[in-house]
């Protein structure tokens, strides 16, 4: 959104001072991901492993593993070089969510240490149901559901397993579930009134026409954002999609199914596929000044 236009008073204080949520945000505003979270509950054939959550992530870039208690310190050093500093998220290096004790005890030593920051979390859902409350009483103000399809034949090109509740769930089952789980995700958070932006990764040949169809299950349900993200696949990075030959959609390709979904539903088009331990401004890295070793070295 470019402005409070539509947006009711109560979500534009939300909104606002949030890089990604405002376009006119990301001019003055800046945030940053601390990369807590090694685990991951599902497989994506576009992910690789050795890389951060394409949740939101550029692949290829090796992150970081910070502790929650390093977390929080780096935090204190980065707002106090970046008074722009508005936002601290947790999207990776896998599943926020499949590693909740160190989500959350990081939330709270960020409270603890800068309440006035605001929290944002990255997921694919599986399990956001289960600690909606939790999240809630965290004060976690913005959830990001990565939402690939609706349909779980689809799913499963997409999702090879999932382990859920100890077990183990491949092809259509594990698409279903995976996706019965998102939506409910996006009613509960919309019932709580947290707000939630979906990211789609667009793969062409996949789920590219489909995402309309993502696009309207989401806006009904409540969701405030949706941010439709290319794939970025390659070989040398050894994801299925990769390994397959499969490309990556061109940028008029992107911006003619953005276009499609343009309706009462806001659209993002200014998202940079951060790193997970992105620092600063939106199109500026600063994470170099902030590097793991340099946080550990403050220990
Ligand atoms: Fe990789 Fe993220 Fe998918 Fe997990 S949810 S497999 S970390 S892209
Ligand atoms: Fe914002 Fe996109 Fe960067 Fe996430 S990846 S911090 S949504 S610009």
């Amino acid at each position: 959104p470019a402005g409070r236009g539509d947006i009711p008073a109560e979500t534009w204080e939300k909104v606002k001072n949030h890089p990604c949520y405002s376009e006119q945000a990301h001019h003055h505003y800046a945030r940053m991901h601390v990369g807590v979270a090694p685990a991951c509950n599902i497989q994506c054939n576009y992910c690789n492993r050795k890389y951060d959550c394409t949740n939101e992530s550029r692949p290829g870039v090796v992150s970081e593993r910070l502790t929650p208690e390093q977390a929080a310190r780096k935090v204190m050093a980065v707002a106090s070089t970046i008074p722009q500093l508005t936002v601290v998220g947790i999207a990776g290096p896998g599943d926020p969510l499949a590693n909740p004790e160190k989500t959350f005890k990081t939330f709270e030593l960020i409270h603890e240490v800068a309440p006035d920051l605001k929290l944002c979390l990255s997921t694919n859902g599986l399990v956001l149901p289960d600690h909606i409350d939790t999240i809630k009483k965290l004060n976690v103000d913005h959830v990001t559901i990565t939402i690939n399809m609706v349909d779980p034949e689809i799913g499963a090109k997409i999702y090879p397993w999932i382990f859920y509740r100890h077990k183990r769930y491949t092809g259509i089952q594990a698409a279903k579930i995976l996706n019965d789980r998102q939506l409910q995700g996006v009613e509960m958070l919309a019932k709580h009134g947290i707000l939630c932006k979906i990211n789609s990764v667009m793969i062409p040949g996949i789920n590219d026409q489909h995402l309309i169809e993502v696009n309207k299950a989401v806006k009904w349900r409540g969701a405030f954002l949706h941010n439709i993200v290319p794939l970025i696949s390659s070989p040398e990075h050894g994801t299925a999609f990769g390994l397959s030959g499969q490309r990556g959609p061109t940028p008029g390709e992107m911006k003619a199914l953005q276009d499609s979904c343009e309706g009462e539903m806001h659209m993002m088009r200014h998202c940079r596929q951060c790193r997970a331990d992105a620092v600063g401004l939106l199109g500026e890295d600063r994470s170099a000044e902030f590097t793991t070793e340099k946080i550990i070295q403050m220990d």
